[in-house]
């Protein structure tokens, strides 16, 4: 298995490393080299490119970051033994900070990792990639059976509230199995629990106990276990929480509409949603719509 790091993220982390006296101290970059002054020097742009590639992937090396990243791949050997090349590159935010699996008519399959650079100074990148390795060793698996063909993966995709249920059960049994392996991640139980809790509240309490046991607990379910729990029919449209798929655009929505503007709007929406109900509200930008269009179109119009 090859690892490979973008440039991008490399010059990044170090760019973090120099900065901090203790953590330059520890690894021996210095923000001041002369060595790097140097290859300012080089008047060919090329030349002067490859120089700093070079500098800056020895440093990486060097500072140990290399094998910081290989390390946490190699607790999963079915990962580690699969793949052909893990990639890591910069994400630019904590929520584009995932594992993804690519594979290619021939050959083994590659994994591309984003990460957040101040993670490998802070050693903060570990559970994250553990999180993410476990998903991928997972999608590896053939006794999870995560389907292989495109066309039904699409259609997996294609419903929000699904998608996010299906990784809500996803996350927790991946949690839940890392914990008997890492203690770090006992204290994601809570979270996890809120998270099933919101999702899946029309279950019922009993319910939702007996599954977060099975799931977290339990051994790997499997996808089509995940599945048919996410895809349960009752009560498609879920409590308004943050986060919850709007139950008219079906897109997650961190902004509801205000109660009382709910009301006003009940006749309009329930023309085109007849088995909406107001209890189950709808986000600011559809309520926006709404309003607009009560506005424009007055019940009474003279041509
Ligand atoms: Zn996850
Ligand atoms: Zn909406």
């Amino acid at each position: 298995m090859i690892v490979a790091v973008d440039q991008d993220l490399v010059e990044a982390v170090l760019f973090r490393l120099g900065r901090d006296p203790c953590l330059a101290a520890a690894t021996g970059y210095r923000e001041d080299d002369p060595e790097r002054e140097a290859l300012y020097q080089i008047a060919d742009p090329g030349a002067r490119n490859e120089a700093f590639g070079t500098y800056f992937a020895h440093w990486f090396h060097q500072a140990g970051l290399e094998g910081a990243l290989r390390s946490a791949l190699d607790e999963f050997p079915l990962l580690a033994g699969t793949i052909a090349r893990a990639t890591f590159c910069r994400a630019r935010s904590a929520r584009d900070e995932v594992g993804e699996l690519f594979r290619g008519a021939e050959g083994p399959p590659r994994a591309v990792f984003a990460l957040l650079p101040e993670r490998l100074p802070e050693r903060t990148h570990v559970p994250i990639l553990r999180h993410e390795c476990q998903h991928l060793h997972d999608i590896l698996d053939p006794a999870f059976g995560y389907p292989l063909d495109p066309a039904v993966l699409r259609q997996l995709e294609a419903d929000p509230l699904f998608r996010m249920r299906y990784r809500v059960l996803w996350d927790l049994c991946v949690d839940g199995r890392l914990s008997r392996r890492f203690p770090e991640f006992a204290k994601r139980l809570p979270f996890r629990n809120r998270e099933l809790e919101n999702s899946f509240g029309f279950l019922g309490s009993p319910v939702i106990e007996e599954l977060f046991k099975e799931l977290w607990y339990g051994e790997q379910p499997g996808h089509a276990r995940l599945w048919k729990l996410a895809t349960d029919p009752r009560h498609e449209r879920g409590p308004a929480l943050p986060g919850m798929p709007c139950p008219l655009c079906r897109f997650p929505t961190f902004s509801w509409a205000e109660p009382a503007r709910i009301d006003a709007l009940r006749d309009a929406v329930v023309r085109d949603f007849p088995a909406w109900t107001p209890a189950e509200s709808l986000c600011a930008r559809c309520a926006e719509i709404y309003a607009a269009r009560n506005m424009r179109l007055p019940p009474t119009i003279v041509v």
